[in-house]
């Protein structure tokens, strides 16, 4: 039998507001404990929340980039639950009438475009941050998140494997950060995601059970957490076996899933709209004007990059993966118009260097001017594309322009056609049993002699010419 999964994800994202949801502290990270704290993100008695006019800005622009109807009137409820990093006893939140809903965003795995429907986006609070002493009995609250902006991100049970999921992920993350409302930082918790999954044989139209899972702070995490699962469910399955309704925890280093907490344990939250807050009345006036200041969002951005630039569209797709890295390339086939050969550089060797060196398209050590210098060397024949790659590490470690780099180390192509000939010259003669060989009908040594002229010329002869040159002398 064959299985499919069904996956569904819920995505908290943290807003890049100064300030709180509703109040004034600042929402800094990094502060001494309990210093970004007040009587209301406190949860004193008698205190009433004000909301943040830019948290539903922001919201409405996530909105408007996946496609969501935007309520024009949506409600705050209370989530009830205690827990020590909860002051209040309860966390505001949307439930019944979000802000956003029936939305959907475009991902593409493998070359295949798909749509995922998005459930609905709602506004709510962060909630505090407890650290457990590991040398005392004791847990420490640090309550400087508490009423930190979030929105959830829900999506439809549209996903159907671990991949579309982490392509999901990346492509929630591009918008949250092309619009700059979210830094989508997974390590430092500013993106995390839960991930809804259950199994079902291909062909039925009914969902299995579905379990929750929790604890997976990078895309990796979600995709290995997943494809886990879905083993974990098809074996229960497969033995005769049901799937239990429950909430299970990633566990990276052992690369397992282990039940948290069952559908009995489950939080009934009594939820009810806040009497302190009004209900949300957005009108179209105030729609309109955010959606005249959109900037062109990773969708557009790849589409526009396959038609103005002819490039692969798994090029324009990672090209376009952050703003950044999309700026980067365009400032550098500015000056440098071969659209191409400038992806293949940055794709390859950019982005190499800065994984490498661990570092953002920001921080590079080579900016698109010296890259686009780099790619004049060798479109002037200057240096060879091999030689490049060596001048492209120096000006990575150095910071050296790459004339520079060149002209202390020598490496100028030698396109000089008598030196070139000096050189095979005495390579043939070095190796007359291969050159016998040879000529017996051993073709393939052609490769050895390619090779070994460029050893003697520390690579610096121009490939083209050497292979030129070699045919001659060996066929003459
Ligand atoms: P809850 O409020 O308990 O988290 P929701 O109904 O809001 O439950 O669903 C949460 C997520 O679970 C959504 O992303 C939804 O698409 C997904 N989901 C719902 N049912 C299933 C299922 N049977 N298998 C996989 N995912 C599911
Ligand atoms: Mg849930
Ligand atoms: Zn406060």
């Amino acid at each position: 039998m064959n299985y499919e999964a069904i996956i569904g994800l819920e995505v908290h994202a943290q807003l890049l507001t100064k300030t709180k949801i509703f109040c004034g502290c600042s929402t800094e990270f990094g502060a001494p404990p309990n210093t970004h704290t007040c009587a209301v993100c406190l949860g004193m008695p008698g205190v009433l929340p004000v909301l943040n006019r830019k948290v539903v800005d922001y919201t409405i622009r996530m909105a408007l980039a996946t496609n969501c109807t935007i309520a024009r009137e949506s409600r705050f409820a209370r989530k009830n639950y205690f827990y020590p990093d909860l002051p209040k006893g309860y966390q505001i939140s949307q439930y019944e009438l979000p802000i956003a809903e029936h939305g959907h965003v475009f991902i593409e795995v493998n070359g295949n475009r798909k749509r995922i429907g998005i459930t609905r986006i709602h506004m709510e609070e962060d909630a505090g941050k407890l650290i457990h002493d590991p040398y005392r009995p004791v847990s420490i609250v640090d309550f400087n998140r508490t009423g930190v902006p979030l929105i959830e991100i829900v999506s439809e049970p549209d996903i159907r494997t671990s991949e579309e999921a982490g392509a999901y992920l990346r492509q929630l993350r591009a918008i949250l950060r092309y619009l700059e409302i979210c830094d989508g930082n997974m390590e430092e918790g500013s993106f995390r995601c839960d991930a809804n999954v259950s199994v079902r044989p291909v062909g039925t139209d009914t969902f299995g059970t579905r379990t929750e899972l929790k604890n997976m702070n990078s895309f990796k995490h979600v995709e290995n957490a997943l494809a886990y699962e879905i083993r974990r469910q098809k074996a229960i399955i497969e033995d005769g076996g049901k799937v239990v309704q429950e909430t299970r925890l990633w566990d990276p280093d052992k690369g397992v899933t282990a039940s948290m907490r069952g559908k009995e344990e489950a939080h009934d939250y009594r939820y009810f709209p806040d009497p302190d807050l009004l209900p949300l009345v957005i009108d179209e006036g105030w729609v309109e004007e955010i959606r005249s200041t959109l900037p062109e969002l990773p969708d557009e951005k790849q589409a526009r990059f396959i038609e103005a630039y002819e490039i692969p569209s798994y090029d324009a797709q990672v090209l376009t993966s952050s703003r950044a890295l999309a700026d980067y390339f365009e400032a550098c086939v500015k000056r440098f118009p071969s659209p191409k050969t400038v992806s293949n550089w940055v794709m390859g060797s950019v982005l190499g260097a800065l994984k490498a060196e661990n570092k953002t398209i920001e921080e590079s050590p080579v900016p698109p001017e010296r890259l686009a210098e780099l790619l004049r060397l060798i479109d002037s024949g200057v240096i060879s594309g091999k030689i490049a790659k060596t001048v492209f590490d120096e000006m990575v470690s150095s910071g050296k322009p790459p004339e520079t780099i060149v002209q202390e180390k020598g490496l100028v192509q030698v396109t000089d056609a008598d030196a070139i000939a000096d050189a095979v010259k005495q390579v043939l003669a070095d190796h007359a049993k291969e050159v016998s060989d040879y000529k017996a009908g051993k073709t393939k040594l052609f490769g050895f002699f390619v090779g070994q002229v460029m050893k003697a010329t520390r690579g610096k002869a121009n490939p083209k010419m050497v292979n030129e040159i070699l045919k001659r002398m060996l066929e003459g």
